[in-house]
């Protein structure tokens, strides 16, 4: 994946499977995050990723499902929308 602001490569700074029973404080928000975001859905089935990137040191989380959760939660949308 590429930074959108200057281009260069993410690197990957931490990485963790649902269901990870976490050792140091370090990984929380990130967990949280995704349990926030996919953990109604799915209980463990998810990688979240924490990638900086390596020109200028933006950030950003990138979360990973199986194509069925993928395709189902698109098709589903955001649950504030109206049908
Ligand atoms: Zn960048």
């Amino acid at each position: 994946m590429k930074c959108p602001r200057c281009g260069n490569r993410f690197g990957v700074r931490d990485s963790r499977p649902g269901g990870t029973v976490l050792k140091h404080k370090m990984s929380q928000p990130l967990m949280d995050w995704a349990r926030e975001k996919v953990g109604w859905w799915t209980m463990s089935d998810w990688v979240v990723r924490q990638r900086v990137c390596q020109g200028c040191g933006f950030s950003q989380r990138t979360l990973e499902i199986f194509e069925e959760d993928f395709e189902k939660l698109i098709r589903s949308g955001p649950s504030d929308v109206e049908e």
